[in-house]
């Protein structure tokens, strides 16, 4: 939470707490000792920061909060794909997914529990077959926020989690200064301690920002929201698109390259008689080829409300082959959690509608 002039101390990055301490006339190891309260032990409020003088708990009270945010539903039984929603202090709801150890779709190793975390509330990019579009957009969350989903999962379920991709509800990169607080944070050793290279950022293909991403020094993984191998086909269910067509979105996705060892994944939802001919198979083979890019392809889960649906599992396949066909590594993501709704957006639309008409 952020109280209106009190900044979250996960929010807060070492050296900036080091700098404050300084300022305040405190040694700055207390920083240190400060973040391990925090992360390590999990304590639930400054207060219960035993180590530390009265004086300097008493200070870091008058200038800091240190929040929590409370699950309101989960959907799922453990060992199998768990989606939580959260209330933010505001009371706006976000979506948080714990996906169990499956083979690794991200180049994280087969045995790694992953959590998929919102990076907004609500999104203003409006993709036509996603839920989280659906209602508009609200605003952007801060880094504790994006931190305290997988602090709330790792408390909820007494389990680790190893892995971490920003593919919940929100555009990552149309909120990258606190997106990239987060991930310094849950990359630092005095942090949540996770390797750069299991963490993954996804976009629907914001240019200019995927530029700026290849210049960070991070080895942070990038998926790239592709579901069209032309402009027409983009188009259609992407309006960013037209913004950003499909050469501005590859060429920055050259560069991104040039910058960074790590492979590029091409997210490729299958939506029927939409974008899964041969012939978008052919051309998305192409541009993989071109980028180097691993394929994930995902059935579509279907949102109610709208038209769109997934393939037969024939034409699935039909569309995974042409592309190893070619040697392009690609994945058919079996969809885990088709039943609870687990596609971005969707848990969060059902609760407020279900609100909604509670009055
Ligand atoms: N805004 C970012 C990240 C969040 S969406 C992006 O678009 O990449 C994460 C992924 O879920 C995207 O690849 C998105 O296209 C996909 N997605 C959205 N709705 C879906 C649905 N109904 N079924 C399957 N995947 C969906
Ligand atoms: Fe936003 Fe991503 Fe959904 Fe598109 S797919 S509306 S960019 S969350």
């Amino acid at each position: 939470m952020k109280t209106a002039d009190k900044t979250d101390l996960q929010s807060l990055l070492l050296s900036e707490l080091h700098e404050q301490l300084c300022n305040a006339g405190e040694p700055s190891y207390r920083a240190g000792q400060i973040m391990e309260w925090v992360y390590k032990k999990r304590v639930p409020s400054i207060g219960k920061m035993t180590n530390l003088p009265t004086r300097v708990r008493n200070w870091l009270d008058e200038k800091f909060s240190l929040s929590k945010i409370d699950i309101v539903r989960t959907l799922g039984a453990r060992d199998t794909t768990r989606k939580f929603l959260l209330r933010l202090s505001d009371g706006n709801l976000i979506e948080s997914v714990l996906i169990p150890a499956s083979p690794a779709l991200y180049g994280g190793r087969a045995d790694r529990r992953t959590i998929c975390v919102s990076t907004q509330v609500g999104c203003a990019y409006g993709c036509k077959f996603c839920a989280s579009g659906l209602e508009g957009f609200s605003r952007n969350l801060r880094a504790d926020e994006i931190i305290n989903q997988l602090i709330a999962l790792e408390s909820a379920t007494g389990e680790k989690i190893d892995n971490i991709v920003f593919m919940g509800m929100g555009e990552p990169l149309a909120n990258l200064q606190n997106v990239l607080r987060a991930i310094r944070i849950i990359n630092a050793d005095w942090g949540l301690n996770i390797g750069a290279r299991h963490i993954t950022i996804s976009t629907s293909g914001l240019a200019p920002q995927i530029r700026k991403l290849a210049e960070e020094p991070l080895q942070i993984r990038l998926a790239v929201s592709l579901h069209g191998a032309t402009d027409e086909v983009r188009n259609r269910i992407m309006p960013i698109n037209r913004r950003y067509n499909i050469e501005t979105l590859l060429s920055a996705c050259d560069y991104y390259n040039s910058h960074k060892k790590q492979r590029l994944t091409f997210e490729y939802i299958l939506i029927s008689d939409v974008n899964d001919s041969d012939e978008q198979a052919r051309l998305l083979s192409r541009h993989a080829h071109r980028l180097s890019a691993k394929v994930n392809l995902i059935p579509y889960n279907s949102v109610s409300g709208l038209p769109w649906r997934r393939p037969s599992e024939k034409r699935q396949e039909t569309f995974l082959s042409i592309l190893r066909a070619k040697d392009i590594p690609a994945t058919l993501r079996r969809e885990k959690g088709h039943d609870i709704d687990a596609a971005c957006g969707q848990l969060r639309l059902q609760t407020e509608r279900a609100e909604l008409t509670k009055g």
